[in-house]
């Protein structure tokens, strides 16, 4: 077994505050990367910016980070921070400006980060140090090496291959004060799809199950918001986050599984957010696992059966629409993943087309 977390984590009310000495000291000059407005009209570039300046670390600003984000984006943001002279990168926000935040720092270290290429595996892993401050409660990017990016010329999202944990993550339940329930209920699917497809990975063990198990348990104790059965309050922002980071701490052991690997064209195709994207196969996914594996997560996620957990997830779904065609290149395209070997699911043909629903 292994376990790998190399991320000083803080989970706390008023961390960055209180953490920004830490923030502050990662480099001389950081480059702040966020998406379109959330980060100000929650707080949370504010609060960086009020902690970077405390310590008289300079600091310039990419914004405009776009769902899913690109490559080409990532490059306009690292070439900012190379102009600046930038020797750090802070990533605020969901996990489309935290995963840019990681691309753009491993672009800081190449001497041309326009034509740099990120995808390629055999160059060193080398990137400057990343502090994330998630502002979502899905993705777990503050805790993970992932950077997923959508590459046009593929028509699909894609990781790049190198591992980048950031250096600290701050973890504050507050910035969520403010977002809409919707953004909230896509992201929480994503982090149950984390928990699930990692519990059902072949490379889960019982380090990684247990952080599953655990953040099921917190997961569950909130989903009565996310269905609308009782109004949310205070408290449940921080819930709602801790969840994510115990995901993005199994997936960071484990990967993703078929339900992510499907959702990439999904997202393309058709724009489907991420979160309902993978939520789309996730039910059916479980529903093919062996009961072995399957009962303890239906246990810690409050569902009687798998059937439960299908109608409770679908009926969250309704209103999510993809085209057929968008389904049959979806499954044509994971037909030939190496997820397909790398689940306790038994995935041949017939299971996937029963897990797309062609
Ligand atoms: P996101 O794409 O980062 O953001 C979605 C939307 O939420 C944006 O419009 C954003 O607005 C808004 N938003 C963010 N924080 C907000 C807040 N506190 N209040 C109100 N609105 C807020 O969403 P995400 O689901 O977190 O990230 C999805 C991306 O992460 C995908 O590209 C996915 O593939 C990737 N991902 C990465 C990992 C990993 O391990 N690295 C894991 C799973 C998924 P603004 O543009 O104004 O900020
Ligand atoms: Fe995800």
């Amino acid at each position: 077994m292994k376990f790998y977390m190399p991320v000083r984590l803080y989970d706390e009310p008023e961390c960055v505050a209180r953490h920004g000495e830490d923030l502050a000291s990662l480099g001389r000059k950081a480059l702040i990367v966020t998406g379109h407005k959330s980060a100000e009209r929650n707080g949370a570039l504010g609060d960086v910016c009020m902690a970077l300046e405390m310590y008289g670390t300079e600091y310039c600003i990419f914004s405009g980070v776009e769902e899913n984000p690109s490559v080409e984006t990532v490059r306009k943001a690292a070439m900012r921070g190379k102009e600046a002279g930038c020797d750090y990168v802070i990533g605020i926000g969901g996990g489309s400006p935290i995963d840019a935040a990681k691309a753009a720092a491993s672009l800081l270290k190449q001497q041309d980060p326009e034509t740099a290429d990120l995808y390629d595996a055999s160059i060193p892993t080398e990137a400057v140090p990343v502090a994330a401050v998630p502002t979502t409660c899905g993705t777990g990017s503050e805790v993970t090496g992932v950077s997923v990016l959508t590459l046009h010329e593929n028509k699909t999202k894609k990781s790049i291959p190198h591992k980048i944990f950031p250096t600290l993550a701050l973890v504050d339940g507050k910035y969520l004060a403010n977002a809409k329930l919707s953004m909230i209920v896509n992201t929480s699917i994503d982090a149950l799809a984390h928990m699930m497809e990692s519990y059902l990975s072949i490379q889960a063990d019982a380090y990684s199950r247990a952080l599953v198990i655990e953040g099921l348990k917190i997961w569950a104790s909130v989903k009565d918001v996310l269905d609308e059965t009782r109004p949310i309050d205070e408290l449940d922002y921080g819930t709602l986050m801790r969840a994510s980071t115990f995901a993005g701490m199994a997936i960071a052991q484990t990967g993703t599984s078929i339900p992510h690997a499907l959702s990439y064209i999904v997202t393309y195709d058709d724009q489907v957010r991420h979160g309902p994207a993978c939520g789309l196969f996730l039910s059916r996914f479980v529903k093919e696992a062996y009961e072995e594996d399957s009962t303890p997560l239906m246990e810690a996620a409050g569902f009687a059966d798998t059937d439960a957990f299908d109608a409770w997830l679908m009926n969250l779904l309704k209103d999510i629409t993809v085209r057929k065609e968008t389904l049959q290149r979806a499954y044509d395209a994971v037909k030939e993943d190496a997820r397909m070997n790398g689940t306790r699911v038994h995935m041949d043909a017939e299971s996937l087309a029963r897990i797309v629903q062609l």
